[in-house]
């Protein structure tokens, strides 16, 4: 028999079981054709009998394990010594109590800026017809429109990013991000809560104005964008550049080596995920940058003096 589990799993079972693997149970006795995580999934919506608390718990410890389940490989990374050679500011290691510093503000943050945010996620989302049924999209679906959110993140980034650059803006709200000028891991979401919400309306407001337009958005398609985002954002700031690093197989993702420059010296550089809002409107940061630049000038003055 098959039981269409769609928007609202939980109102599907008439006398649902007391535990989440009874529900589980359930769920697969009805539903073969699905495989084992659109049952899991399935019976944790069917379980908590509440939507919106069901994502709410859900993304919050996602987002957590994410964060620090990222950020914990670099802190391991800065302790070896073989390492040191591909750290870019390689004389500026975090010490433990910078990175404890850095994960207590963080937290704070994620308790008193995030957590309402994930809660409100749900049912805006929702509003716009957000799918959290089984069975989950297809692959491709899930990959053309993260594709789509990473690159519109990235625009909503660069701009909002280079007006936090604007004096007041800057003194007020984003130089707590740049307390440290050499980034690590752990620093990525080390900022004022003012940002956090402006920079998070990216992340987040992109899928929803996605939603918005399409009407064609599944939950689990969020969760794999800000996980990949969280990787993206954890990296950046990692410090590190390898030989075997993203942007040398993608010539435009910007990766640490972008991000790290724009700590190093504090301006241009704003964009989160590509090099291409920097490269056209030409607010690359370095010193190869400043070169490029200088020599356009003096083109143009040469061509002013014939
Ligand atoms: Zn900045
Ligand atoms: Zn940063």
């Amino acid at each position: 028999m098959y039981v269409p589990l769609m928007n609202s799993t939980s109102s599907l079972l008439s006398s649902p079981p007391e535990t989440y693997w009874g529900n589980f149970d359930e769920v697969s006795k009805y539903n073969v054709h699905l495989n084992v995580f659109e049952r899991l999934w399935a019976a944790w919506y069917a379980y908590m009998q509440n939507d919106v608390l069901a994502t709410g718990i859900m993304s919050f410890c996602m987002h957590e394990l994410v964060y620090f389940g990222r950020s914990l490989p670099w802190m391991m990374i800065d302790r070896m010594k073989w390492f040191n050679k591909y750290k870019i500011q390689n004389q500026k290691i975090p010490t433990r109590q910078e990175q404890w510093a850095c994960a207590r503000l963080v937290l704070l943050s994620h308790f008193t800026v995030e957590l309402p945010q994930i809660w409100l996620f749900h049912p805006m989302a929702k509003f716009f017809g957000m799918q959290t049924g089984v069975p989950f999209p297809s692959l491709l679906t899930m990959a053309y429109q993260i594709a789509v959110f990473f690159v519109l993140e990235d625009t909503w980034h660069y701009w909002s990013h280079r007006a936090l650059h604007w004096g007041p803006l800057y003194k007020n709200i984003h130089k707590i991000h740049h307390q440290y000028s050499a980034p690590f891991g752990l620093a990525a979401e080390y900022a004022s809560p003012i940002e956090v919400m402006i920079l998070g309306l990216g992340t987040v407001g992109t899928p929803i104005l996605w939603c918005a337009t399409t009407g064609d958005l599944h939950i689990l398609t969020m969760y794999i964008w800000i996980v990949g985002r969280l990787f993206q954002a954890i990296d950046a700031h990692s410090g590190y550049e390898f030989p075997w690093s993203l942007h040398h197989v993608l010539p435009f993702w910007a990766g640490a080596q972008h991000h790290d420059v724009h700590h190093e010296r504090f301006i241009g550089n704003y964009s989160s995920s590509f090099r291409w809002w920097d490269y056209l409107l030409d607010t690359e940061s370095g010193p190869e940058a400043a070169k490029k630049r200088r020599e356009r000038r003096l083109a143009r003055e040469g061509k002013k003096v014939q």
